[in-house]
């Protein structure tokens, strides 16, 4: 779980320049075991920070992480015991495995590291189950080769395979396909969504595509310039999205079997046209709710503050003034029966 994670980076650019880039900003996040959240954004939003912070690969400037209810220590035996339990999967399988060392290797080694396996006919049989466990089978064609003698796709289930030798609790797919041949992707993402299920993994799913992510995930979040702005179950988010990003979102994303239902529409309080544009420069952002200057229904309070969430009976929110002001109308509304 991440409660309240905000990542601000100093940068020096090419003129000596130091700059802040207020990279993610107070996103709260649950995974829970046997369910995938997609995380859903442009290129640039923060979902690789928050990826990495989930990983602990870069501390947190403010906000925490916890695992079953307990902050995570950060002594070494704390993280040490973190990263037997959360794994992230890159985007380039080619840039994660060593390329000079063959799979056995590979795999051999996490097993042995995380103490799983020792060595001789033991670790042959563990690494060959890991093979099963990815359907790299019959595992002799594989058990051998090196990177360059695998396909994408294949080097893509070796680095799954290679986080599933500690037994992970969680996996953190960070756009684990969006390098793969297109052909290949429905393959991974079913072997992603049958791992989760089998080994009862919490799943986090990074994409910026939408319609992958509504195949994959039982709920969504979506990210815009570092602000999480719009989350809740697939089919609610993407039949009837509540904020004006996730909508331009959708609209731009070619998904045929979408459709905006007619209480959708009115729910969603908009009708947009328009393209996505240009995301804000995170060394600079727009104040408020980041997404105003592209917001065709900006008003005063979104140029200088963040709206807290808007909660819907479906599990659905979203963070935007529209509906904090309906919200209040219909609070008042009530009032005024009462
Ligand atoms: Fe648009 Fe304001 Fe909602 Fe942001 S908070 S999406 S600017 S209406």
């Amino acid at each position: 779980e991440a409660v309240g994670l905000t990542k601000h980076f100093e940068v020096t650019d090419r003129f000596g320049q130091t700059k802040l880039v207020r990279a993610l900003e107070e996103a709260d996040l649950a995974l829970h075991p046997g369910k995938t959240v997609g995380l859903v954004g442009e290129s640039g939003s923060g979902k690789t920070t928050l990826a990495r912070l989930l990983a602990l690969f870069h501390p947190a400037t403010s906000g925490e992480i916890k695992l079953d209810g307990r902050p995570v220590s950060h002594s070494k035996d704390g993280e040490r015991d973190y990263y037997r339990q959360v794994q992230l999967i890159f985007q380039d399988p080619f840039a994660s495995l060593n390329p000079l060392k063959t799979v056995r290797y590979t795999l051999g080694r996490a097993l042995r590291i995380h103490g799983h396996a020792r060595k001789g006919a033991d670790l042959e049989d563990k690494i060959i189950e890991l093979l099963g466990k990815v359907n790299l089978t019959p595992a002799e064609t594989f058990i051998d080769k090196l990177p360059h003698e695998l396909s994408g796709g294949q080097r893509q289930r070796v680095v799954i395979a290679r986080a599933l030798a500690v037994q992970p609790k969680v996996l953190l797919g960070d756009e684990p396909i969006s390098m793969l041949d297109v052909s290949i992707r429905l393959d991974v993402l079913n072997l992603l969504a049958n791992l989760r299920d089998s080994e009862d993994l919490a799943l986090l799913y990074i994409t910026h595509d939408i319609a992958s992510a509504r195949y994959l995930c039982d709920s969504i979040t979506v990210l815009y310039a570092g602000q999480l702005v719009e989350g809740g179950p697939v089919d609610a988010v993407i039949q009837q999205p509540r904020h004006p990003y996730t909508r331009l979102l959708l609209d731009s994303s070619p998904d045929p079997g979408r459709t905006v239902t007619a209480e959708g529409r009115r729910a969603g309080l908009f009708e947009l046209e328009g393209s996505l544009g240009e995301p804000p420069n995170l060394s600079d952002p727009p104040p408020g709710c980041r997404f105003h200057p592209r917001c065709p229904f900006a008003m005063d309070e979104c140029r200088t503050e963040l709206p807290a969430r808007t909660e819907f009976p479906d599990g659905h929110w979203a963070r935007c003034w529209l509906h904090q002001k309906q919200q209040s109308h219909l609070l008042q509304l009530d009032e005024e029966k009462r």
